[in-house]
């Protein structure tokens, strides 16, 4: 099993070479020798945990397209900052897109490197847009009095030793215009082994998630393959320690891309009490919209199909299928006769703010910029 190494900060064991992959499934040569391209450009990264959930025998396993790298991840469609992310950086790993969230890039490590990721340009790569003077963060964060909740995220988080985690806390605790600090974290997911064995880490939640003033944790299931008695273990200890948990799921192609598959996940998550409140479109990143993106007009028929399954009804009203573009996190609201509609559920430009507004259809088009 891995451990973090709290000296270097770097995590010992997973899978990380194609020679080691191949002695846990069978590849064929051709996957073989597309994969060893294609981790030369992203590399890979497969926690002992999260490679037990694949099933083998199954060349179409959920789990497996989510973390094993595959020959179409050198089809290059798609940017590697598709939500402005360089233009809203007011220093490196500090973000401030919404007026009221500052966003801190805490590392650019995972437990595990999702072939999906939003931040491929980034995760396991360079770590030049990673957080270098905290300090510096704070002070901006300080002077900004309209910020009032600051999401740290990565990377993940919590690949980090507690103690780092401690001093993020410690920093942002004392500012009083902060309402709520919030981490991103997918450990509970592939790595929830490092929630389980840390009772560090879920003193210090316990002890500075208080009542009006929650530490949030928004994790990050796709599947319901990914609820494990593991994962509901970490997700457990953390609402012992006061954490209010959400989840963010993406629809991805061939992992939850039909309307039973994605109700079944949400059903799972209201029954351990995680709250699911986006599903997000897969964003057009190279070398994944290829491979996981849903188009618009099909993914709107799943989310809506999956809506009427789901149980909890109260949750179901607040769960919304979003995008989360440039400009904004742009709700998908509906389709009537030849055209799509949206809502800016948060806009960068405060003038966008719940604006409402239509395209005119386009089947095929994955993202806000191809309608017309
Ligand atoms: S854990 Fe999150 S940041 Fe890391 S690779 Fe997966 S999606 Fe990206």
């Amino acid at each position: 099993m891995k451990t973090l190494n709290t000296k270097n900060n770097r995590w010992t064991g997973g899978i990380c070479s194609i020679k080691e992959l191949k002695k846990q499934i069978r590849l064929t040569p051709k996957e073989e020798k597309e994969m060893e391209e294609v981790v030369k450009i992203h590399p890979m990264l497969i926690s002992n945990y999260y490679l037990s959930l694949i099933n083998k025998k199954d060349r179409h396993d959920p789990i497996r397209k989510m973390i094993v790298p595959s020959g179409k991840e050198l089809i290059t469609a798609g940017s590697y900052d598709t939500s402005g992310e360089h233009r809203n950086t007011k220093m490196p790993g500090l973000q401030h897109k919404y007026r009221q969230t500052a966003f801190i890039l805490a590392t650019n490590r995972c437990a595990a490197y999702c072939r999906f990721c939003f931040r491929k340009r980034l995760v396991g790569l360079s770590d030049k847009e990673v957080i270098r003077r905290f300090d510096k963060a704070v002070s901006y964060i300080k002077k900004h009095k309209e910020i009032n909740n600051v999401l740290i995220s990565g990377g993940d988080p919590f690949v980090l030793p507690t103690k780092v985690l401690k001093t993020f806390l410690e920093k942002l605790l004392p500012i009083k215009h902060l309402d709520f600090i919030r981490f991103g974290t997918r450990t509970p997911v592939t790595f929830p082994q490092r929630i389980i064995n840390d009772q560090s880490l879920l003193k210090l939640l316990k002890k500075y998630s208080v009542r009006g003033r929650h530490i949030y944790v928004v994790t990050h299931f796709n599947h319901p393959k990914e609820i494990t008695k593991y994962s509901q273990k970490a997700i457990d200890l953390l609402q012992n320690a006061n954490v209010q948990i959400h989840n963010q799921a993406v629809l991805l192609k061939g992992v939850n891309d039909n309307p039973d598959t994605l109700a079944k996940l949400i059903n799972k998550l209201i029954k351990i009490d995680v709250l699911p409140y986006y599903v997000f479109q897969c964003r057009p990143v190279k070398r994944v919209k290829n491979h996981f993106q849903v188009p618009l007009y099909r993914g709107f028929k799943i989310f809506k199909e999956a809506k009427s399954k789901i149980k909890g009804h109260i949750i179901c009203k607040r769960l919304k299928y979003i995008m989360s573009h440039r400009t904004g996190k742009i709700e998908i609201i509906g389709i009537l006769k030849d055209r799509i509609y949206f809502k800016y559920h948060h806009a960068k430009n405060s003038k966008d703010t719940s604006r409402l507004f239509s395209q005119k259809l386009n089947k095929t088009a994955g993202w806000l910029d191809e309608l017309e």
